[in-house]
C-alpha cells in the first residue's frame, strides 16, 4: 500500500497532490515575535482574509491543489489556523516538524537539555511524535520534517536535528525538506542525511536557487535527491540571492542536463507576517514576493527558455508527489 501524505485535514494519496508548491508560508514570524505581541499580536481575521486573497486566484485561474507550509516549530507554526485555511480554500496544506538554522532559531532550550538528556533522540521523538500522534493537543499531523543550516556551516546543534530526521525518515519514511542560507551547504545536507541513513528520494534540498553555479547542483543532484529552488520572487540585496531570471536559466541549464525528474520549484512567500506590521506592498525588494509569482511570471519565464508544458508537469505535480509520497 502507498504511504499516505498527512495534510492539516487528514492523510491523502500522493495521486491525490496535484500542482504543488513546496515551500511557503501562510502566516509565519521571525523567532522572537512571540516577545512583541503587544504591539504585534496575531489578527486572525487579517490573516483568513489576506490569506484568501493571494489563494484564490492559485486555486481558480492556476489550478493549484497543495501547499506545503514550510514553517518552523518556533516561527509561529499554527496548524489550527493552516486547518481552518484549508478549510476555506479546500487545497491540500501539509504542516512541518523542526527548528530553523541556529542563528534564527529558538536553540536555547535543546541547548539547555543537551546537558542532561539525549537531544537528538528527543527530537526524533518530537518529529516522529507530531507526524504520527499530532502537534500538541490539535490532533492534526505534521506531513513533513523541516531542517536548516547555516551560511556555509552546519553547526553542531543543525547537526541533532539533521540526524533525528534521519532517524524517523529510517523509521516511519518522513519526507524532509530544507533550509540552505546564501546558496550554501546542499551538498553537504545531502551527504550528511544519506550518511545517516535517510533515504535519497525522501529528500528536497531547499533554497537551492541561492547558487547559480551548475556544479554546485550537480553535486547535489548526484546524490538522487531533489533540488528544490523554492525563492522566486525574493530578489535582489536584501535576500542575497539572484534574480528570478538567472534561477530560471540554471533550471533550464539542468533540464537540458536531464534532471527534470528531481527538481522542485517554489517561492518561500510569507502571506502574512507575525509581529508588527510590515508593509510588504511598498517594499521594492519584494514586488514579486508573493504566491502568485510562478504561475504569473516565472513560468512564462521559464517556456521562453524551452521548458515543455511536459517538464513543468513533472515540477509541479509528478516530482512533488515523489518526494512527499
Ligand atoms: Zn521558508
Amino acid at each position: 500500500m502507498a504511504k499516505t501524505i498527512n495534510t492539516v485535514l487528514g492523510p491523502i494519496e500522493a495521486k491525490d497532490l496535484g500542482k504543488t508548491l513546496m515551500h511557503e508560508h501562510l502566516v509565519y514570524g521571525f523567532c522572537g515575535f512571540q516577545g512583541d505581541a503587544t504591539l504585534g499580536g496575531f489578527d486572525e481575521l487579517l490573516c483568513i482574509k489576506e490569506n484568501m486573497k493571494w489563494l484564490t486566484p492559485l486555486r481558480d485561474e492556476y489550478g493549484f491543489k497543495t501547499i506545503v507550509d514550510a514553517t518552523n516549530n518556533e516561527c509561529g507554526r499554527d496548524p489550527f489556523f493552516l486547518a481552518k485555511m484549508a478549510t476555506i480554500m479546500d487545497l491540500n496544506i501539509i504542516c512541518s516538524t523542526g527548528y530553523y538554522y541556529e542563528p534564527a532559531s529558538a536553540y536555547m532550550y535543546w541547548k539547555f537539555r543537551s546537558g542532561f538528556a539525549d537531544v537528538v533522540a528527543e527530537i526524533a521523538e518530537m518529529m516522529k511524535t507530531e507526524m504520527t500522534v499530532g502537534i500538541g493537543k490539535t490532533g492534526i499531523k505534521a506531513g513533513v520534517i523541516k531542517l536548516a543550516s547555516s551560511n556555509g556551516v552546519i553547526t553542531p546543534f543543525e547537526q541533532k536535528f539533521f540526524e533525528a530526521a534521519a532517524r524517523v525518515n529510517q523509521d516511519i519514511g518522513a519526507t524532509i525538506i530544507t533550509h540552505t542560507e546564501l546558496g550554501t551547504m546542499g551538498p553537504d545536507q545531502a551527504k550528511l542525511l544519506i550518511e545517516n541513513g535517510a533515504n535519497p528520494t525522501d529528500i528536497s534540498i531547499g533554497h537551492m536557487c541561492g547558487n547559480t553555479d551548475i556544479d554546485y547542483h550537480e553535486r547535489v543532484l548526484q546524490y538522487g535527491v531533489f533540488d528544490c529552488f523554492d525563492r522566486f520572487g525574493l530578489e535582489g540585496e536584501l535576500f542575497h540571492t539572484p534574480t528570478d531570471e538567472e534561477r530560471c536559466d540554471v533550471i533550464a541549464a539542468l533540464i537540458n542536463k536531464g534532471y527534470e525528474d528531481q527538481i522542485l520549484m517554489s517561492h518561500d512567500s510569507v502571506t502574512v507576517e507575525l509581529g508588527r506590521f510590515h508593509d510588504k506592498d511598498s517594499d521594492p525588494n519584494m514586488k514579486h514576493a508573493n504566491i502568485l509569482n510562478i504561475p504569473s511570471r516565472v513560468i512564462p519565464m521559464l517556456k521562453e527558455r524551452g521548458v515543455s508544458d511536459a517538464q513543468l508537469e513533472k515540477i509541479f505535480v509528478t516530482n512533488p508527489a515523489k518526494v512527499l509520497g
